[in-house]
């Protein structure tokens, strides 16, 4: 008598769990660096205002330059 493979029972494949993507960081946490809440209450801006839009649209700080995302207007910072 031969033996008869007996057919696997197939389990029923576990549920993957969804793989938790990495949560990237929020980049909402950058805003609040543009300014600095000194001793006494007050704000420091650490940031300057873009000349072309006016204030309340900051230059963001690429470096050597500061560059405004809103109009595209670069100002080279001024190495020596
Ligand atoms: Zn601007």
């Amino acid at each position: 008598m031969g033996k008869k493979k007996k057919p696997r029972k197939e389990e029923a494949p576990k549920e993957e769990k969804p793989k938790e993507k990495p949560k990237r960081r929020k980049e909402k946490a950058a805003k609040f660096k543009l300014f600095e809440v000194g001793d006494e209450g007050r704000v420091k801006r650490l940031r300057p205002y873009c000349p072309r839009c006016g204030p309340g649209v900051f230059m963001a700080d690429h470096g050597n330059r500061l560059a405004c995302g809103k109009c595209g207007y670069t100002d080279f910072k001024k190495t020596e």
